[in-house]
């Protein structure tokens, strides 16, 4: 299987980029990868009521931000351009009138009207409700009469009379009756090609040798199957077929499949919370797969070195965003303190907590603060609600809503709390606590827990931030008695 790999990843620019689609362009850069081959990315964008061009940059920023690079495709380019199928409508003419003229499509000029009451009628009568190949054999004076009517004809691919089965990659052996593969439009009567053409045209000029994809696709292939001996009869392939392997379902909530629109599919949901793109990568790369020896934390390096498709599973897959987030969470413990400083800045900055450029007394800060909420944290996001506290102007300082320090008992700790932070010599850590342990628990006889509350309240703003005899430290001693003092 390593001779010549070639694999794609072919999405339609409709709608923002969602997690299953980043499964399949990941299981087939891995692929690609494991086996020394080429990933190809191309863009099925001839449905132009449905397709936008902002659908188109969202992907490839995707792809970029993910880290899956191509090899052929937007932007790189390479030997079977144009990659955008939008651009490429004159091939796709030429290769339908091609099957026309060699008899392996017609024109079909049945309306959808009278498509829908045959069907109609098929059901009611028991039949299998597939195209009844009307238009199949028309004569050429029956076709100038419709074409007198004025009716446009759309063009329909010819399945040959017989079964297909295949040999799937992750399946094994699937089969298809004949009666449940009908012809097949691949030409509206607007001229505008079907998916049921381009893709395997493209896969066949491309050199496509295996495709993976979505289990929904499944009945596709015999379509396709038919297809591409076509297209080697009328000398558009070379012959070969490509192998096909059909990826599992992924199951959201109750049991159902992860639509589009559940909340939890939108990839930049994940990069505004500050998933880091290896992490989700990780975890989508356990959706149908496993390394083996429940391995479940690796790199993409990693996954390409391991990836077999022998070991991607038939089962449906469940998606769990708590997974994702806790594997988010290792992956963020293990970035070394510089990288994860660098990640989480633009976090800050979304939150209007630094500017555009940190300042030298910022960065130093940030380094600092890092290792305190490294631990503790499983998004990026959640670093800028837990270091805000640090980096938040002076005047802009303000105790969270809800969170009460007005009565006797924190006036009291909060006074003599000052009173012994104004007499610690050297600010550090060891000394603010000893400071304030001998004051509150000590001299007041209060419980840590309700001593140290107060002050954490009056200092961060928050009953939950991080370390913060630490904290207090970073902020500094001026900072610090000014925001307990005003407290
Ligand atoms: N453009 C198709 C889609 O996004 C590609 C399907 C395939 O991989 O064949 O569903
Ligand atoms: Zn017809």
């Amino acid at each position: 299987m390593t001779e010549g790999v070639r694999v794609r990843f072919c999405p339609s620019p409709t709608g923002n980029p969602h997690v299953g689609m980043v499964r399949t362009a990941l299981f087939n850069w891995a692929f690609a990868r494991h086996h020394d081959g080429v990933f190809v990315f191309r863009v099925e964008d001839t449905d132009s009521a449905r397709d936008s061009e902002d659908s188109y940059l969202a992907l490839l920023d995707s792809l970029r931000w993910l880290g899956l690079d191509w090899d052929e495709g937007p932007e790189v380019g390479g030997p079977y351009e144009p990659y955008r199928q939008s651009e490429r409508l004159e091939t796709y003419a030429k290769v339908a009138r091609k099957l026309v003229d060699a008899g392996y499509a017609y024109p079909c000029y049945c309306t959808p009207e009278e498509l829908e009451e045959r069907r109609e009628a098929a059901r009611r009568e028991g039949r299998t409700p597939g195209y009844d190949g009307h238009c199949r054999d028309l004569t050429a004076e029956q076709r100038a009469a419709y074409e007198a009517e004025g009716r446009l004809p759309a063009t329909r691919f010819r399945m040959p009379d017989r079964d297909f089965a295949w040999d799937d990659l992750v399946r094994g052996e699937v089969t298809f009756a004949r009666e449940h593969v009908p012809d097949y439009v691949i030409v509206r009567a607007n001229g505008e090609p079907l998916y049921t053409l381009v893709n395997p045209v493209d896969d066949a000029l491309m050199r496509i040798t295996h495709v993976l994809r979505g289990e929904d696709l499944l009945s596709s292939t015999p379509r396709q199957l038919a297809m591409y001996d076509a297209l080697a009869a009328i000398g558009v392939s070379d012959g070969t077929t490509p192998r096909f392997g059909h990826l599992p379902y992924v199951m959201g909530e109750g049991n159902r499949k992860l639509s589009k629109r559940d909340p939890e599919s939108a990839l930049l949901m994940y990069r505004e919370e500050g998933y880091l793109p290896e992490a989700l990568l990780n975890y989508l790369a356990l959706l149908g797969w496993s390394m083996g020896e429940d391995r479940e934390f690796f790199s993409l390096a990693e996954m390409a070195e391991a990836f077999e498709i022998t070991r991607v599973s038939q089962n449906p897959a469940r998606f769990d965003l708590k997974k994702c987030t806790a594997i988010n969470g290792d992956w963020i413990r293990s970035l070394g303190v510089d990288d994860l400083a660098r990640r989480i800045e633009p976090f800050l900055r979304a939150a209007g907590l630094v500017g555009a450029e940190l300042t030298p007394a910022q960065r130093d800060l940030l380094s600092a603060a890092v290792p305190l909420v490294q631990e503790r944290m499983e998004t990026l996001a959640q670093a800028a609600g837990m270091l805000g506290f640090l980096f938040v102007d002076d005047a802009a300082f303000a105790i969270d809503a809800g969170e009460d320090l007005s009565g006797d008992d924190a006036r009291a700790v909060l006074a003599s709390a000052l009173t012994a932070l104004e007499s610690v010599a050297t600010w550090d850590a060891p000394s603010i606590e000893s400071a304030l342990r001998a004051a509150l628990v000590d001299g007041l006889g209060l419980k840590p827990k309700v001593a140290f509350g107060a002050v954490r309240v009056a200092v961060t703003g928050r009953r939950v931030s991080p370390p913060l005899f630490e904290s207090m430290e970073l902020l500094g001693r001026d900072r610090t008695l000014a925001r307990v003092a005003a407290a």
